[in-house]
């Protein structure tokens, strides 16, 4: 069999990968685990425009942004069914501090950051909101469940899928390409998660995963609430007064289960932002694959420029994982350069 690329992977990384090359009408064979804990299939999904402290959108920021809503739009069009909700996020000020950085924002640059403010509308009594706060638009988020379904499907109607586990050890380097298994491909790209440098290529990368627990939550009080709310912590409203909300990091850790000082942890986030009775209805805990903060790192290997890595995903993996999943796709097969910030090749990791 003759591939042009083997993507080592289905999680989000992996999916996206694989969406932009078949849109360029390059033949990939897409290889997972089929794990059932994965960052992806725990992930909250959020797509927080200005996320921080400080509310910065950088030009590019902006434009992976755009790019992002986008793909997630196109491809609900082409292929039906909802995977990204659009959903305000009432963003609540923890301090005097982040109000007033919210009010700089607004005052100096009024065309990139109005599009994103509406008013605060009438909270729930239980939540603390006494320094203000706005409700953020073009935010929400991806059911990420739901997009690895679709694309799996889509791989499997085109014979482009298989559950397996692929050792690098049994990656050879020929004159066109790589081969694995009965497989030849002009390239291989290594979406492997919070382990994608327990590889022999890509083993030079220093990776800072990060566990996280998130909880499901029944909070009758909130029902009617329908934004995402956002002080610290977040919750996501499900419908019924079940919120989906967390989170945390934790960069030590011995076992990928949730924990009672995860819980405690996440819980504290949530009771900061409201008083109203809590039952938790459900746990859960994955590891993030992070190299440097949010940032994505991809590029080819130094001796193998066939040989192909997309990680580091972090927390901002729904919003930058498309555009830079469409660069590294470029760069591969056009050979259009790569965003210098992202390339593993020219960075200090
Ligand atoms: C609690 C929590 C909350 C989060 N919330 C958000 C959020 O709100 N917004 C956001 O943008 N991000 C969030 N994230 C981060 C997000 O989940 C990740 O950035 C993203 O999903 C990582 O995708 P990935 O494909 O790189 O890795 P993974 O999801 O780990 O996928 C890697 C896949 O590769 C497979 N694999 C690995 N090695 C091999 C191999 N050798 N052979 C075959 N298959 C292999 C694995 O089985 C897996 O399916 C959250 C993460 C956690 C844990």
């Amino acid at each position: 069999m003759k591939v042009d690329a083997i993507i080592v992977g289905q999680g989000l990384a992996g999916s996206l990968m694989a969406w932009q090359l078949l849109r360029g009408n390059l033949r990939v064979l897409v290889v997972d685990r089929d794990e059932a804990v994965t960052s992806s299939k725990v992930a909250a999904g959020l797509l927080t425009p200005l996320a921080g402290s400080r509310f910065n959108l950088s030009d590019e920021a902006m434009e992976r942004l755009n790019y992002a809503l986008n793909f997630y739009w196109e491809l609900e069009n082409d292929h039906g069914g909802q995977i990204f909700h659009h959903q305000k996020i009432a963003r609540l000020f923890r301090n005097q501090k982040e109000s007033q950085a919210w009010e700089d924002r607004l005052n100096k640059n009024p065309e990139r950051f109005e599009e994103f403010h509406a008013p605060l509308g009438v909270l729930h009594d239980s939540i603390e909101a006494t320094e203000g706060g706005f409700e953020m638009k073009r935010g929400g988020w991806l059911d990420v469940p739901q997009f690895l379904e679709m694309t799996r499907q889509h791989l499997l109607e085109r014979i482009s899928y298989a559950i397996g586990d692929v050792s690098a050890e049994e990656v050879s380097i020929t004159d066109s390409g790589v081969k694995w298994k009965n497989i030849e491909a002009s390239k291989i790209i290594f979406c492997e998660g919070w382990m994608g440098n327990q590889n022999r290529f890509f083993d030079w990368i220093t990776m800072h995963p990060a566990l996280g627990e998130i909880l499901d939550l029944k909070i009758p009080a909130l029902e009617e609430e329908t934004r995402i709310i956002n002080r610290g912590g977040w919750m996501i409203p499900k419908g019924d007064g079940v919120f989906r909300a967390g989170s945390t990091y934790q960069h030590d850790f011995d076992r990928i289960e949730p924990s009672s000082e995860g819980e405690a942890e996440a819980m504290q986030k949530i009771q900061s932002i409201t008083s109203a009775p809590i039952e938790i209805i459900g746990r859960r805990a994955a590891v993030r694959p992070i190299i440097k903060r949010s940032q994505v790192f991809m590029g080819t290997h130094p001796e193998y420029s066939n040989v192909a890595f997309l990680n580091g995903l972090g927390s901002k993996g729904v919003m930058n994982g498309p555009w830079y999943a469409s660069r590294l796709a470029q760069h591969l097969f056009t050979n259009a350069p790569l965003p210098p910030e992202a390339d593993i090749r020219s960075n200090q990791i």
